[in-house]
């Protein structure tokens, strides 16, 4: 059975790597009838806050990546805290100890650090080379009884270890030069890599997926893995992410934190999608998503080998399409919402924010563009049109007669009397109009946009008149707009 587990340290806050970690493992279960499991790993106490552990259960949930198992809906591999496992790790050390995997180290800081300076001096890695690896039983007893305080050391075997990464292929290092390392500190502390063995083996973990970053830990876990004679999982090692200019992505990259894109309001769906996009395609152009698409169409071997590269421009557009993708009722509630709170219209709902919504949602890819987009067709910003380059040629077209006749259509009453009928009014009139003039086209519409917005473009003008109309008469923009 597939079991996948996704296991952040709560030492700060999910990034959007961490989500594409989960995401990819959440896939893969989903995908596979599998289970999906939430592992804390909390090992390093200082660092780690309920509070962080907190926050990325939200972001998690806030992105639909419910787990089977872990913090808040148990299982029964648990408990899911790997601070609460500590009397495992104490036995399975022991275990270790008692095959000979293990021995204990009686050895100083000092002499510690005085080893790593000799190898250094002589240009050799730093191996433990202390006299505990064939300490003799009699001088174990003797320290014992002394009361010198000792690690648990894993003895390394010689040789050559390898393993068939699913993403990576084949992955071998040479064991000679990793050294016996400890996997429990002398206050009885069990290290990261003895515990995230012992949790993947004891929970029946049967794939690892997980940044690249952690292939060092994997040599280890998978020495680990043979001494206690656990089966192996598959490896999947997903590659970094990276910025547009191909380092590490980073803080000063901008937004990198679930929380912080939520807080600006971009969908879950969108971030999902975008997430899958970071490395895997489904091989053909198509980019869009849902999460339920993605659970149909992931495989590991579609993952990419390579980095792949955060583009926050992507994301804002992706954010766009599923915007335009929501029921439409939806993204009127959203958008009216937006318009209220943000104080430029007293109301949320009603046939204006209907209209409005319908007229500018092309230009809105994320929440916070609704506000300039209904700013733009409510401002008339005409005097600074007007002395703009591309406005001449407008104004050079005769256009004082052309306003005349305008503003002899609102004194006739003809024009605001025909908006009272909406877009049909509108284009009746404008029709009249034109004829009066004897203009048609561009000739007939630059200067009238010009002349009944106060701008060169902009969406659609009879939808934007009406509306413009609308506003003015109703009172639904907010008194202190602008
Ligand atoms: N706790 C590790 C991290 O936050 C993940 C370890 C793993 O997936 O094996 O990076």
């Amino acid at each position: 059975a597939v079991r996948v587990r996704f296991a952040p340290s709560p030492t700060g806050n999910l990034h959007v790597g961490g989500a594409r970690t989960a995401l990819f493992n959440y896939l893969f279960a989903r995908s596979k009838g599998g289970k999906f499991i939430l592992r804390i790993e909390d090992t390093d106490l200082e660092r780690s806050t309920r509070e962080s552990e907190e926050a990325m259960l939200r972001d998690l949930s806030w992105l639909g990546l419910d787990w089977d198992e872990g913090p808040g809906v148990g299982g029964d591999y648990g408990p899911y805290r790997q601070s609460e496992r500590n009397s495992l790790y104490k036995q399975y050390a022991e275990k270790l100890l008692q095959s000979g995997h293990v021995y204990r180290c009686f050895c100083s800081n000092e002499e510690l650090e005085k080893m790593k300076e000799i190898a250094k001096l002589q240009q050799l890695p730093p191996v433990y080379t202390g006299k505990w690896a064939s300490a003799t039983d009699e001088e174990v007893q003797e320290e014992l009884a002394n009361g010198t305080p000792y690690t648990y050391r894993f003895r390394v075997p010689k040789g050559s270890l390898k393993i068939n990464d699913l993403i990576r292929g084949e992955v071998s290092w040479n064991l000679d030069t990793l050294g016996d390392f400890v996997i429990m500190r002398s206050n009885g502390q069990p290290v990261y890599n003895f515990c995230v063995t012992v949790d993947d083996a004891t929970m029946a973990i049967s794939h690892v997926i997980r940044a690249e970053e952690h292939l060092p830990n994997t040599l280890r876990q998978a020495l680990i893995y043979q001494a206690l004679g656990f089966y192996m999982p598959y490896f999947a090692h997903v590659s970094l992410i990276l910025a547009p200019d191909r380092s590490k992505l980073s803080k000063r990259h901008g937004a990198t934190s679930v929380g912080q894109f939520r807080e600006m309001g971009y969908l879950p769906q969108a971030m999902v999608n975008y997430l899958a996009l970071l490395g895997w395609g489904d091989g053909t152009e198509d980019e869009f998503f849902t999460l339920k698409q993605l659970v149909e169409k992931f495989t590991i071997q579609r993952v990419n080998k390579s980095g792949a590269i955060f583009d926050s421009t992507k994301l804002r557009w992706m954010n766009g399409q599923h915007l335009r993708a929501l029921p439409s009722e939806d993204l009127t509630n959203l958008i009216g919402e937006r318009w209220k709170v943000s104080g430029i219209l007293t109301i949320s709902e009603g046939p204006f924010v209907d209209e409005a919504v319908h007229l500018l949602k092309d230009g809105i890819d994320l929440i916070t563009d609704a506000d300039k987009a209904l700013n733009n067709l409510l401002s008339y910003p005409l005097h600074s049109t007007l002395l703009s380059d591309e406005a001449q040629p407008v104004l050079e077209d005769n256009l004082s007669e052309f306003s005349a006749s305008l503003l002899a259509a609102y004194d006739n009453y003809d024009l605001l009397a025909e908006l009272e009928e909406g877009h049909s009014g509108w284009k009746k009139w404008v029709k009249g109009f034109g004829k009066s003039l004897n203009r048609k086209g561009k000739s007939l519409f630059m200067p009238l946009r010009l002349l009944l917005t106060g701008k060169l473009h902009g969406p659609d003008m009879g939808a934007s008149v009406v509306l413009l109309y609308k506003a003015g008469i109703t009172g639904i923009v907010a008194p202190n707009y602008g």
